[in-house]
């Protein structure tokens, strides 16, 4: 017979609890965790003087109630002592941030880079440097106790091994990403890694425009089109941790060839080089491998993206046709996610956000005629709340998890 849960596996999953409320939710009164975790009092006290003890939160008198009696004493994290270091490969740029529990980003770093494969050793090591120059900034009783990194590209559970990638690396290698990351961090603790697109449905989702929308789909768009998709409030990761590859969903069998090997995918006819051909703002001869600086100078990348949304807000026909062509391909496959996954919202991130914004009545048009009307008429459309920090918020988030789920150990871990 099994046992059941030990009166400290009860203590840390509760310490785990609260300080998910006080993270997620912001300061919050002990009256307010006592009703919201269905706790008596004296457990509250208990649970809130122990993670204030190890310096993850702290309580203070709130600023007028404006009622007689004693007030509940208000529960805050720790959020310029406790952080994260959060990072972000995209094709276009690489950025990293140092994340204060609750989410507050106290300090960042970012910088274009060029398109095409890198060398993972200049790559941790640019990432490495970054938190080296944020961590020469903090007082010396603040305390990292995670780090996370999102990369566009797939990811095998368990061991950050980025296994694709054809906007970040040569084809067909494995990268040991995470492990090197971690080594070059040299802080002694583990990184954690994410698909992009996953990471950015999990910030959406925890602090986004999707906060306590339990099925939601994240679609995110780079030089690629990747998704996250969270089910019952978990994000749905697939048996090796590939789950939400939506990109490579066929919607126009035969169509434009795409990097997967396959023709017609969602991602070659949605992604930013369709809608840039389409458009006429491609020069010949450029095979998205473009060269150095022309992500800058616009080109190509959400800049390059923009301007086609801006030329046909301004009547420009070319680009107004190339939005239609590229939202109806966009609308189509929406329509096959929400037939499977009946999500209650949909929301576009990266460059998805502009292409939609440009494209919404034919998006809706191809929904009306595709999606089954049940799973269509209480679905709500949304453009990222976070915008171009969905992905980094999302690594963050990733970084925290391990100090959620047992808070204590990792301090303890984090502090010897
Ligand atoms: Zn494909």
């Amino acid at each position: 017979m099994r046992a059941g849960p030990s009166q400290e596996d009860i203590r840390r999953h509760n310490l785990g609890a609260l300080l998910r409320h006080v993270h997620l939710g912001g300061p919050i009164s002990r009256a307010e965790l006592t009703s919201r975790m269905g706790l008596n009092r004296s457990t509250i006290m208990a649970l809130t003087s122990d993670l204030t003890a190890a310096g993850l939160v702290r309580e203070e008198l709130p600023r007028e109630t404006g009622r007689a009696g004693r007030p509940s004493l208000v529960v805050r994290p720790e959020s310029s002592r406790v952080y994260v270091f959060a990072f972000d490969v995209g094709p276009d740029r690489l950025a990293a941030a140092r994340v204060g529990l609750g989410g507050v980003i106290l300090d960042r770093r970012e910088l274009p880079r060029a398109r095409g494969p890198f060398e993972l050793g200049e790559l941790v090591g640019v990432l490495a440097g970054f938190a080296r120059q944020m961590r020469r900034k903090t007082r010396p009783d603040t305390v990292c106790v995670g780090a996370a990194a999102a990369v566009s590209g797939g990811v095998r559970k368990g061991d950050g091994v980025i296994t694709f990638g054809p906007n970040l690396m040569t084809p067909e290698r494995e990268v040991p990403f995470g492990e090197e990351l971690g080594r070059r961090l040299g802080l002694g603790l583990p990184v954690s890694v994410g698909n992009d697109a996953n990471l950015g449905a999990l910030a959406e989702h925890s602090r986004g425009v999707g906060v306590s929308v339990k099925d939601l789909i994240y679609l995110h768009g780079d030089v690629g089109i990747g998704g996250g998709i969270i089910a019952g409030g978990h994000l749905l990761g697939g048996h090796d941790g590939y789950g939400g590859e939506v990109g490579h969903m066929v919607v126009n069998p035969g169509g434009r060839a795409c990097g997967c090997g396959s023709h017609g995918c969602l991602e070659a006819e949605v992604g930013e080089r369709a809608l840039l051909e389409a458009a006429g703002r491609t020069q010949a001869g450029q095979n998205g491998e473009a060269q150095n600086g022309d992500a800058q100078s616009g080109k190509h990348g959400r800049e390059a993206v923009r301007a086609v949304v801006d030329a046909a807000d301004r009547g420009d026909i070319v680009a107004q046709e190339a939005l239609k062509r590229v939202g109806d391909w966009l609308g189509l496959g929406v329509a096959n996610l929400i037939n499977i996954f009946n999500p209650e919202m949909l929301i576009f991130g990266g460059m998805l956000r502009e292409i939609y914004l440009g494209s919404a009545a034919r998006v809706r048009s191809q929904l009306t005629l595709h999606a089954m009307a049940p799973q269509r008429e209480r679905l709500r459309l949304r453009t990222s709340a976070l915008a171009d920090d969905a992905t980094l918020v999302g690594a963050a988030e990733l970084a925290f998890a391990h100090v959620l789920a047992d808070p204590l150990e990792v301090l303890a871990r984090a502090g010897s």
